[in-house]
């Protein structure tokens, strides 16, 4: 998994630990979803994986070692509402979707040569004012805000 150490880790501001099933009850009824045993699982494990943006694939991968029988087909469906209801951040990259724990507003530096993806939650108001105004024109229903600055990580420029 990427090392998401580095001279941005002072600037995140996650509360590392994964939601308990009750509160993710909770957060699903408010935003209108059933807490099906899947999606309560799916919902776990990301709220749980720190800083990694996974592909449904991994997340599939990952959380079949808990749960057998749980399908693919059952993985993107809870991907999509839950990146829907903006619980969970999708985050679409020319590779394909990674999904993130984080659903406020932040910034994903994304490593182009090692594909780490660093969250750095700005809590900036002149970045919440730009998404706010960018929503606006746009009339657009925002549910989750992201802005992704793609290069190279710490790691990647000091091996090269
Ligand atoms: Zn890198
Ligand atoms: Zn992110």
């Amino acid at each position: 998994m990427p090392a998401t150490s580095g001279q941005t880790t002072d600037m995140t501001n996650h509360a590392s630990d994964a939601l308990t099933p009750t509160e993710i009850v909770t957060r699903l009824g408010e935003r209108g979803l059933a807490a099906s045993a899947q999606r309560v699982a799916v919902y776990g494990f990301i709220s749980g994986m720190g800083e990694q943006h996974l592909t449904a694939e991994e997340l599939h991968r990952a959380l079949r070692e808990s749960l057998p029988t749980l399908s693919r087909a059952t993985v993107y469906n809870n991907l999509a509402a839950l990146a829907d209801a903006g619980l969970i951040e999708k985050l679409d990259l020319p590779e394909g979707a990674r999904f993130g724990r984080v659903p406020e507003p932040h910034v994903n530096l994304v490593c182009r040569e090692c594909g780490d993806v660093t969250d750095v939650l700005v809590g900036d108001e002149a970045v919440q004012r730009l998404l706010a105004r960018a929503a606006r024109v746009g009339q657009f229903d925002v549910s989750v805000a992201s802005i992704t600055l793609s290069g190279r990580c710490r790691d990647c420029v000091t091996h090269n």
